[in-house]
This record gives structure tokens, sequence and C-alpha cells, in this order.
């Protein structure tokens, strides 16, 4: 059903952004990927899954810089043709409280978080548009729907996303383009494995005991969600199934929400 469409996935050199090209790619999608870091082999990784029909592209725009953004997306344009499949995946972590927190940390996880899915979407969507088919999967978090304390940007940020999320949903609501947001709980990404790192030295715990106590603190489950599962999510999200699914914030969280 998806053979040939392009996904374009923000932050997708690691952890979810790349579970989620992989599960695409086995779909029969072709990959752009974008990030830091090593690129080689997720790139490789993601071929593989693919097989040689799939066709995978990189391009290392920083997204918090929106002429580079727009350099991305004219690259998706010139050698895929078109984005059919947007997530808006990339994204960063700071922990402080708000008195504590370095502005120049907030304008970065604004900038990252939430201002780069406004730089994509509105370059995406003229060509959506004119196919009259197109994806827009914004990855927020439990955070864009409840708070943790010291996460004052990412919560905003994340808050945020899922406003865009509706909004955008609902000027695209009588085309074939849809727009959701997936909410996961804790994923044992790099993003994670700082904080766990960080509470077995602030609690003078191992890593084990540090990961149970993350867990049992806000997962009821005390499982984490994996990249797997929420490549899964946006293959249905991107399915027929899911065409009326509209400016929806899908938590895959493990129960964090429903407490
Ligand atoms: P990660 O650190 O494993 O991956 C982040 C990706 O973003 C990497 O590919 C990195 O290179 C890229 N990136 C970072 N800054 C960038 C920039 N300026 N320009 C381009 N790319 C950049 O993190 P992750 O856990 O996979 O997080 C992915 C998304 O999922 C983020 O938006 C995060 O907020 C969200 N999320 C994660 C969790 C979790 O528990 N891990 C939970 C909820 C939501």
């Amino acid at each position: 059903m998806l053979k040939g469409k392009t996904a374009l996935i923000t932050g997708s050199t690691s952890g979810i952004g790349l579970g989620i090209a992989l599960v695409l790619a086995r779909q029969g999608v072709n990959i752009v990927l974008n990030g830091f870091g090593d690129v080689d082999g997720p790139k490789a990784e993601v071929s593989a899954a693919g097989g040689p029909e799939v066709k995978v592209g990189y391009h290392g725009a920083d997204m918090s810089k929106p002429t580079e953004i727009a350099a991305m997306m004219a690259y998706v344009t010139a050698e895929f043709g078109r984005c059919d499949i947007l997530v808006n995946n990339a994204g960063i972590q700071y922990v402080a409280p708000v008195e504590d927190f370095p502005p120049e940390r907030w304008d970065a996880i604004i900038a990252i978080n939430l201002s780069s899915a406004f730089h994509t979407t509105r370059l995406a969507i003229p060509a959506m548009k004119a196919a009259g088919w197109g994806r827009i999967i914004n990855l927020a978090s439990v955070h864009g729907l409840v708070a943790s304390a010291q996460k004052s940007a990412y919560v905003a940020a994340k808050h945020g996303l899922v406003g865009f999320t509706k909004t955008v949903a609902l000027e695209t609501a009588t085309t074939g383009i849809t727009v959701n947001a997936i909410c996961p709980g804790w994923v044992l990404t790099p993003l994670v494995q700082k904080q766990v790192d960080a509470r077995a030295v602030a609690e003078g715990v191992d890593g084990e005991e540090a990961t149970r106590r993350l867990l049992a603190e806000k997962q009821p489950s005390l499982q984490f969600t994996t990249p797997e599962q929420l490549g899964e999510l946006a293959v249905f999200l991107c399915s027929d199934a899911a065409s009326n699914v509209r400016g929806q914030a899908w938590s895959l969280d493990g129960g964090w929400t429903a407490q």
C-alpha cells in the first residue's frame, strides 16, 4: 500500500526516528534520513531493511536552522519528487529547574522540538495537496499532554507541537492529508539513557536500579515502549484505515497518562 512513497524522517540517525525509518522501509517506502553522528551505519541498516527497490537518501540539515531545513525540503523534491510522509521527530532534552535553565538551551529546544515542524510542514503541504495524499506525523510525547518537573522547555515545546498538529489537521481536514501526533512514554534511546545515567549518579545506584526507578515513577507497565512499536503505529497512521484520524495525540505510554 505504501510501496514507492517517500518519507522524510527528521532526526533519524538514532533512536525512535531510526526505528520508524526501518519499519517504513520494510513497507517499501523510500526513506530520507536526517540527523547528526554516524550516517553510514543507519543508511546501511535502512537499505538492508527495505531491499533493492527502496531508495535511501540523507540530508544533514540542522533542524534549528530554517534555511537548512528549506534546503533539505528542496533536496527531497529534487531527488525523490515529493515528500509523501513527513515525520517530524528530531528532538533534544535538557533537565533543570526553570530558574537555572540556560536561555540558549530553551531556545534550542523550542527551535528543534517545535519550530522545525512548522518549517518542514509549511514546505511539504503544497505538493501533498497537489497529489491529494499526504501524512504528517509529529513525534510529540506524553509531555505534550502532561508535565514533569525540570522539563519546562521540553514540555512547552511538546504541548506546542500537539497544538500545531491540531491546527494543521483542521486546515487540511477536507484533503487527503492527515496530521497526527504520537505521544510516547519512556523509550530506551540515547536521549533517555542520559537521564538514566544521571539518575544513577544522583541516587548512588547502578544502571539497572536507576532504570527500574525511572519506569516505576511514571510508566505503570514498567516496560519501555520500543521504536519498533512506534514505527508500526506510524504505518497504521499512513494506512487507508486511518484516513479519517485527524488531529489526534495518540499515546503509546504504558499507561502513563491514564493516571
Ligand atoms: P535520540 O537522541 O536517540 O535521537 C534524536 C535524533 O535527533 C538523532 O538522530 C539526532 O542526531 C537528531 N538531532 C538532534 N538535534 C538535531 C538537530 N539540531 N538537527 C537535526 N537532527 C538533530 O532521541 P529519541 O529518544 O529517539 O527522540 C526522538 C523524538 O522522540 C524526540 O522528538 C523526542 O522528544 C521524542 N520522544 C522520545 C521519548 C523517549 O523516551 N526516548 C519519549 C517521548 C518522545
